[in-house]
């Protein structure tokens, strides 16, 4: 099985034209690894990665309802960020293209401020991805899917498979909405994250997948191929696995690969595979 699912991948970046890695985590990321920037530019060159664009996650406009409060960057460290980024850039020109962008949180209820954040940086969201991560179960009371299994079953217990999957699957259809309009990030991220748990419970997922890739192709997006999925225990794949992969290609939809690295050795990881033979 996990061979198939290999040489699937392999067969995809072998047709790319420039290899990309589009989701790319730095210093900046409290869940991350303290590595510089400069670290994961120069694994990229290394592993023959063309163009790598740096993906922070987006200051949180909610309070981090998670127990370690480190779901994303800190506002005072954002210009820092885009400053660094800005000088791997003009540093690596001539090997490799360096871009800056955020991962951007969708969060139902906190449009308006998630909006006035992307009008801050505009000029970045071509380079952004947008991604759910939270869930609104109530008036401020948010729930982060992907923190842990244990708070994911915890939460699951609670509150039932059916609310979570099906809140996952109406939090996305807003965010694949075009939610803040031009500004919109139109690469989705991870979008089968819901299931990053998956081989711990028993539960058929029960989201209309299908109509969720029209509304990606209806609305223009498209959709991180990410491939931090098949280093996850409980999941074992990419985001999204092959078989919406190929549901997406059917139906024209472009995907951007990125291995949402949190240290420097994930830069590009499951790529290099295809590079031995070249
Ligand atoms: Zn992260
Ligand atoms: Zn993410």
């Amino acid at each position: 099985m996990k061979n198939t699912k290999e040489s699937f991948v392999i067969l995809y970046i072998k047709e790319a034209t420039v290899l990309e890695d589009n989701h790319v985590h730095t210093n900046y990321c409290p869940h991350g690894s303290r590595y510089l920037m400069e670290e994961y530019v120069v694994e990229a060159i290394e592993k023959g990665v063309q163009k790598l664009t740096f993906t922070e996650h987006a200051p949180l406009v909610i309070d981090d309802p998670t127990p370690e409060k480190d779901s994303a960057m800190l506002e005072k460290d954002v210009s820092e960020y885009i400053e660094e980024g800005k000088r791997l850039k003009e540093k690596y020109k001539e090997k490799i293209e360096v871009n800056i962008g955020f991962e951007v949180d969708f969060i139902e209820g906190k449009e308006v401020e998630t909006a006035a954040f992307l009008e801050r940086y505009s000029d970045m969201v071509p380079y952004s991805i947008l991604s759910v991560h939270f869930l609104k179960f109530d008036e401020n009371d948010y729930f982060c899917i992907d923190y842990s299994k244990e708070a994911f079953m915890e939460k699951a217990e609670t509150a039932g498979f059916n609310k979570l999957y099906q809140l996952y699957e109406d939090t996305l259809l807003s965010a694949l909405s075009l939610p803040f309009g031009e500004l919109t990030p139109k690469t989705i991220g991870h979008i089968t994250l819901i299931n990053k748990f998956k081989r711990a419970y028993v539960f058929e997922d029960p989201i209309e997948w299908n109509q969720i890739l029209r509304k990606v192709q209806n609305n223009g997006y498209q959709l991180d191929y990410n491939f931090a999925g098949f280093d996850k225990v409980d999941y074992q794949e990419s985001y999204p696995p092959e078989e919406l992969v190929k549901e997406a290609l059917e139906l024209s939809i472009p995907l951007s690969l990125g291995s949402d690295a949190h240290q420097p050795k994930e830069v590009g990881r499951h790529f290099e595979r295809s590079l031995v033979d070249g």
